[in-house]
């Protein structure tokens, strides 16, 4: 097991199932991510005899940079885990930060039609630390602090919910990577009840949902998730999410020429969404060769924006970073292992 799929307390329970004492953990913590040892020896005020059964315990490095790629403002990293599956990140320079991308599955079960990722069937889900790492070998290569996090790389969080909520609460410590909930995005498909679960999970992290159709028979052509958990539904549970949490979702939108970005849909879009505290994020389309959708021309998404912008509805077009290096969403996997 990764020393890096432990939060706080489970490092505590550790500590005191072997006899040692309680503090260990927050010292530990510290060597791993304020110090960033790569070796349990270099763990100098623990004792040596406790160090030595750390190392027989845990590993400490579980994932490599196989290739880092880099344009203006992003870096897109192809990880390689100990069974030899491969992952990616991307690393995203904003005014506010830098933020990362990560991914939380090796392949997907989610099946949307547009998605390169889902096009490789779930292989499994990743480990805690195998998120945690993502950040950390990111930051090593890049020399740069993660301000913001997204979930939103390869796979579907919520189908590995307790492994997303262990690496919110490692990378959100003060004595872990200490970055601020308010920093932290979970992007879902929309499991319905994980989102009704997620309501009563206690930290202020962003939560945003991948919509990309306004009505079921649309969502349902390119969303295979949505013939289990209908708009009706979908729509319930982010309302009862917003009650219990008191915050604003996102409603994430691609913009597929002729599928989903005529004036009618923007319309049905305003209608579905009317008093919900949210914000929408229309996305350019990245094309990608396997598939035949198309992104919509900008004139279209513009369009598009002012409608949902006349009636109130708080919209950005997502900032695009990454297209010339197949930055888009299970790009780069697929080309090194061509599938
Ligand atoms: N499974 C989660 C998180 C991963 S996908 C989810 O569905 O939200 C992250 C986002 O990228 C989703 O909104 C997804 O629909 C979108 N996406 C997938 N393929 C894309 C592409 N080729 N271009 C633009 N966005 C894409």
């Amino acid at each position: 097991m990764s020393i890096y799929d432990l939060t706080i307390d489970e490092l505590t329970e550790y500590f005191l199932k072997i006899g040692e004492k309680k503090y260990y953990a927050k010292e530990l913590f510290s060597w791993l991510y304020n110090k960033r040892i790569t070796s349990f020896s270099d763990a100098t005020n623990i004792k040596k005899e406790t160090r030595e059964r750390l190392s027989k315990d845990f590993t400490i490095s579980n994932i490599e940079i196989v290739t880092v790629e880099k344009a203006k403002d992003v870096r897109k990293y192809l990880f390689k885990l100990r069974d030899g599956e491969h992952i990616e990140a991307v690393l995203m320079n904003h005014d506010y930060g830098n933020s990362l991308c990560i991914s939380s599955q090796v392949g997907c079960n989610m099946g949307c039609k547009f998605c390169e990722s889902g096009r490789r069937k779930k292989v499994r889900n990743l480990a805690t630390g195998e998120m945690v790492e993502q950040i950390l070998k990111v930051e090593n290569e890049s020399d740069l602090r993660i301000s913001h996090v997204v979930i939103m790389g390869i796979g579907e969080p919520f189908d590995n919910y307790d492994n997303i909520c262990n690496f919110i609460r490692i990378i959100n410590h003060l004595k872990g990577l200490n970055i601020g909930a308010r920093h932290i995005t979970v992007s879902t498909c929309g499991l319905v009840p994980k989102i009704l679960e997620f309501s009563e999970f206690p930290y202020q992290v962003n939560l945003a949902i991948s919509l990309h159709a306004p009505n079921d028979k649309l969502r349902g052509e390119i969303m295979p998730i949505a013939k289990a958990y209908p708009l009706k539904d979908l729509i319930n549970a982010i309302k009862i999410y917003l009650e219990k949490t008191n915050r604003r979702v996102t409603f994430e939108y691609i913009m597929l020429a002729g599928v989903n970005d005529s004036v009618d849909n923007a319309l049905e879009l305003v209608h579905l969404l009317k008093g919900i505290n949210c914000y929408v994020n229309l996305i350019p389309y990245n094309e990608t060769e396997a598939l035949q959708y198309k992104r919509s021309n900008p004139l279209t998404i513009a369009k598009f924006y002012d409608i949902l912008k006349k009636n109130n509805i708080t919209v950005t077009i997502r900032r695009e970073f990454g297209g010339t290096i197949s930055a888009a969403c299970g790009q780069l996997r697929s080309k090194k292992e061509e599938i």
